[in-house]
């Protein structure tokens, strides 16, 4: 007689020889998702966030011509006599838009704004803090001047002909400020990638309505909608879908013709109930399905038709951890500009944390800046896939990797700080 039940390898354990690594499956989305091909042409207002289609070259200088950094007086430097204190004749003003309508000359300065163009003969601004005014009203400035001093040179922020945002980059608002300041309206942006979303389970019921034993509000749709709603995507909120194949089936058909990518939670475990592998595999194709991170293992990456279908797990941290690890590339990638990864920072960790090898672990955690500005970060209590609250008062990720064997408090660690907007 046996004395243990062998195993197949599940949630618990450490290491899993059918799931693949995080990079792995990092590389396997990058290979399977095409970007989409179909642009359109949009006011520069509603290019945020958007992904630019073809590089844009500068059609002018910017500046346009040289003009004053300062408030102060535009001279020519030869006016100033070494060592002494030169005193200048004002002849008139130059402001930001009203150019001055002359030129000036030896022993001549020009009053002038900030942003004015500089008036001929002049080769240099002295700020108006580094200038008297004698009882004559002739302007004192000393020789400790040069030339080009408070000039902002024609084409010094962006030179003709210059590539100002590239193809493929996604535009900031920055870049719409780049484009104004060529006097560009519209821009050909690529079309949003349009993704449809659904909840599996039994035990769903929607908020606003009473809950009898046994069930549960659906929770996954709304965090879900909310990550999806900073991103520039089209979101179908597809609704919850029950725990059956032919209910499946129908649905990633349907979502099949309308979406470029097709994200479920829930039902792609082991259990009886968890019908997302059988109809995947009964409509498309399975890249992977398990990726030995916690919590997130098993998660459902294919295609149906044109579609990519990814079905997260059903325990709601594990949906927003795999949707920030891999949903986000996934989305970048369809929106045809290059997935970055999120940037990692260094914290000193307050608590002890356990840790098995062999997978990448998320704990949620919360980073503050400790009395010498470095970057400190706690637990958020209980890390259970199924306490959703640690996410909510976290403000970061704690990212222990696959070889990391467990924190002691004061031990350095990666986080990574959550960024919905992305
Ligand atoms: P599953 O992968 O379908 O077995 O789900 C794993 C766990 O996540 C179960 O406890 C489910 O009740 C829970 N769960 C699944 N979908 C949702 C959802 N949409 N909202 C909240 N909890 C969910
Ligand atoms: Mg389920």
């Amino acid at each position: 007689m046996r004395d243990k039940i062998s195993s197949a390898p599940g949630c618990a354990d450490a290491f899993d020889p059918n799931s693949i690594s995080l990079a792995e499956a990092l590389d396997k989305i990058q290979q399977r998702v095409r970007p989409v091909l179909a642009c359109e042409r949009l006011p520069i207002r509603d290019c945020l966030g958007r992904v630019n289609n073809e590089a844009v070259k500068s059609p002018h200088n910017v500046p346009p011509l040289p003009n004053s950094a300062m408030d102060g007086y535009a001279i020519a430097i030869a006016s100033l006599d070494q060592g002494v204190i030169s005193e200048l004749e004002d002849i008139g003003t130059a402001y930001a838009g009203t150019p001055f309508d002359g030129s000036c000359g030896p022993g001549q300065c020009v009053r002038i704004m900030t942003g004015a163009l500089i008036p001929d003969g002049a080769d240099a601004v002295v700020m108006q803090e580094q200038t008297e005014i004698n009882a004559a009203g002739k302007v004192r400035i000393d020789s400790d001047h040069r030339v080009g001093e408070n000039i902002r040179q024609a084409g010094e922020d962006v030179r003709q002909g210059e590539i100002v945002v590239e193809a493929g980059a996604r535009l900031s608002p920055a870049d719409l400020g780049v484009l104004a300041s060529l006097g560009l309206g519209q821009l050909q942006v690529k079309r949003k990638p349009v993704v449809a979303f659904f909840s599996t389970g039994d035990e769903l019921v929607p908020v606003g309505t009473p809950l009898e034993p046994g069930k549960i509000y659906d929770s996954n749709r709304y965090s879900l909608h909310g990550m999806l709603s900073n991103m520039a995507v089209d979101i179908i909120d597809l609704g919850v879908v029950r725990d059956n194949l032919d209910s499946m089936r129908e649905v990633l058909t349907k979502a099949s013709t309308q979406a470029d990518l097709i994200i479920s939670t829930g039902g792609v475990s082991v259990g009886e109930a968890d019908f997302i592998k059988p109809a995947l595999a009964d409509l498309g194709t399975t890249e992977f399905w398990k990726i030995a991170i916690k919590p997130g293992r098993p998660l459902t990456f294919g295609q149906i038709n044109a579609s990519i279908f990814m079905g997260l797990p059903g325990n709601p941290v594990a949906v927003m951890v795999t949707f920030s690890q891999f949903v986000v590339p996934a989305i970048q990638a369809l929106a045809g500009t290059s997935p970055r990864r999120p940037a990692l920072f260094r914290a000193r960790a307050v608590d002890k944390m356990h840790k098995k090898p062999g997978r990448y672990e998320f704990q949620r955690g919360i980073a503050t800046l400790d009395d010498n500005n470095e970057w400190q970060v706690a637990k958020t209590g209980q890390q259970g896939s199924g306490i959703l609250t640690s996410m909510s008062r976290a403000n970061c990720f704690i990212v222990l990797p696959d070889d990391n064997v467990g924190v002691e408090p004061g031990d350095e660690v990666d986080i990574q700080f959550f960024d919905w907007s992305l």
